[in-house]
């Protein structure tokens, strides 16, 4: 009889642990994964799926916009809320069913209920079933955390909430600077509601480079969103119509809704973690190794709940290694190194490796090529539009160690520099790269 029920219980269906738990499958281990809501966790179900999809929706504002410069008579456009949130809808009740049908295809039992850590080798379901298990992976993800603390703090929503709105706000005020502020303001001011952004900072995207920073900003601005900056919200009101926010600067705000963006916290409270003994950081992140093992030998940790890199590819990855380390007798440990990301603002930003201050520090002294000109899309169109792109190279070495973009595709273009990148291409050769004319891109191996 085997020592356990299970080889692997896998708590949260997400992108890192249904990988983690699909691929153990794939090498003979008997797998169990848990999840109290629907299968898909956060990237499918309420983040980068319907993020992105809400993205393609407001650029047609500029599209419609722009056509008439190309000799397009468009008549009358309208938006409709209801008709976008329903599409939505269906399309992650799609990919939900197909994560959940991959499972079951893999041989994974799906277990739709809360798990709960009872041991070093058990596991304990919110409908009461306990079950022992030779490993434990803990792959809850992470969720909004609601800052400010301030009066009314209980009529804010956060990015879970947004997608599903009754109605589109007509207004609406976005707090918080990091990439989720920026994406939905950029969203929802395409959109047709009236939005302002609330900044601690003076611009939005800390920790981006300063360039881009700026001509986000820029961006931002041009589409019509009132930038509040170094003045957050001190209360929020109910009114008969709505809500009335009031800001540091004394601005009281007249709005629909309020979207907290302040950042996410790793998920791990009342998991049965801090009875275990599993270490974990001030902020509740599980302190892992390089191969996802947290300090008690049976339990390993991937994926947002372990605040390393926060993207969806990167808890793929990091559940795909602990499945080949652990069942697949391989020795895997992931690269957190050329990451590549994109904000999938208008303008889409795009950015892989160093930013310049950290590579000084790596490197030294720096060659740094710069370009900013007007996309040929614009000529016509004559919107106010801008693309930027830096690239940054160690003088003694001739590596690029970090290109930054900002413009059309910006984030389709960071993918494919991140393969450069980690086949350690030098700016000789990106010189010696043919351009392909005409392309935006084309100027990342023509600039001089
Ligand atoms: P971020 O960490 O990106 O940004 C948090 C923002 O909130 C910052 O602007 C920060 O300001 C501000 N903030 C933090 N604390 C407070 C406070 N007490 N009062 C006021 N403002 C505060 O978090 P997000 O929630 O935007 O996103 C979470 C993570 O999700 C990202 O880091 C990313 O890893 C991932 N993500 C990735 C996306 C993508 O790949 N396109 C899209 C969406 C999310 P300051 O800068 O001053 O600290």
């Amino acid at each position: 009889m085997a020592e356990h029920d299970y080889d692997l219980v896998v708590i949260g269906a997400g992108s890192g642990g249904v990988r983690a738990a699909r691929i153990a499958a794939g090498y003979g281990a008997k797998v169990a994964i848990c999840e109290e809501f629907r299968i898909g966790g956060t990237c499918v179900i309420r983040g980068c799926v319907p993020k992105k999809l809400y993205v393609m929706a407001s650029r047609f504002h500029d599209d419609f916009e722009d056509a008439a410069g190309f000799g397009w008579r468009v008549g009358e456009v309208a938006f409709d809320w209801k008709a976008l949130v329903a599409a939505k809808e269906a399309e992650i009740t799609r990919l939900s069913g197909l994560y959940a049908q991959n499972l079951e295809k893999a041989g994974v039992e799906v277990i739709r209920e809360r798990g709960v850590i009872a041991g070093p080798n058990e596991v304990s379901f919110a409908g009461g079933k306990r079950v022992s298990t030779r490993y434990i992976l803990v792959a809850t993800g992470g969720a909004p955390t609601l800052r400010p603390d301030i009066p009314g703090l209980e009529h804010a929503i956060s990015s879970n909430e947004i997608f599903d709105l009754p109605e589109l706000p007509k207004s609406l005020l976005v707090v918080g600077g990091g990439y989720i502020a920026v994406e939905f303001a950029s969203v929802f001011a395409r959109l047709g509601s009236k939005v302002h952004l609330s900044l601690r900072a003076d611009l939005p995207l800390r920790g981006f480079d300063e360039n881009l920073r700026r001509l986000l900003d820029e961006g931002l601005v041009n589409a019509g969103i009132e930038i509040h900056r170094g003045a957050l919200p001190t209360e929020l009101e109910k009114t008969a119509s709505g809500l009335v926010a009031t800001l540091q600067n004394g601005a009281r705000l007249d709005i629909d809704a309020a979207l907290l963006a302040t950042g996410r916290a790793p998920l791990t409270q009342g998991l049965g973690l801090e009875a275990l003994g599993v270490a974990m950081k001030e902020s509740g992140a599980i302190i892992v190794d390089d191969y996802s093992r947290t300090n008690v030998p049976s339990v390993y940790a991937v994926g947002d709940v372990t605040d390393r890199i926060n993207l969806t590819p990167v808890a793929i990855r990091e559940g795909h290694a602990f499945a080949d380390t652990v069942f697949g007798g391989k020795d895997v440990r992931v690269s957190h190194e050329l990451v590549p990301t994109a904000v999938f603002t208008t303008p889409e930003i795009g950015t892989v490796g160093l930013g310049e201050a950290e590579a000084h520090e790596k490197y030294g002294r720096l060659e740094i090529f710069e370009t900013s000109f007007r996309p040929m899309r614009a000529t016509l169109s004559k919107r106010a539009e801008k693309v930027f792109m830096k690239i940054l190279v160690e003088a003694a070495s001739d590596l690029v160690v970090g290109v930054h973009i900002l413009g059309p595709e910006a984030g389709e273009m960071a993918q494919l520099l991140a393969i450069a990148l980690r086949l350690g291409a030098r700016k000789a050769d990106f010189d010696a790269t043919m351009a392909l004319h005409p392309t935006l891109a084309e100027e990342l191996v023509t600039m001089r």
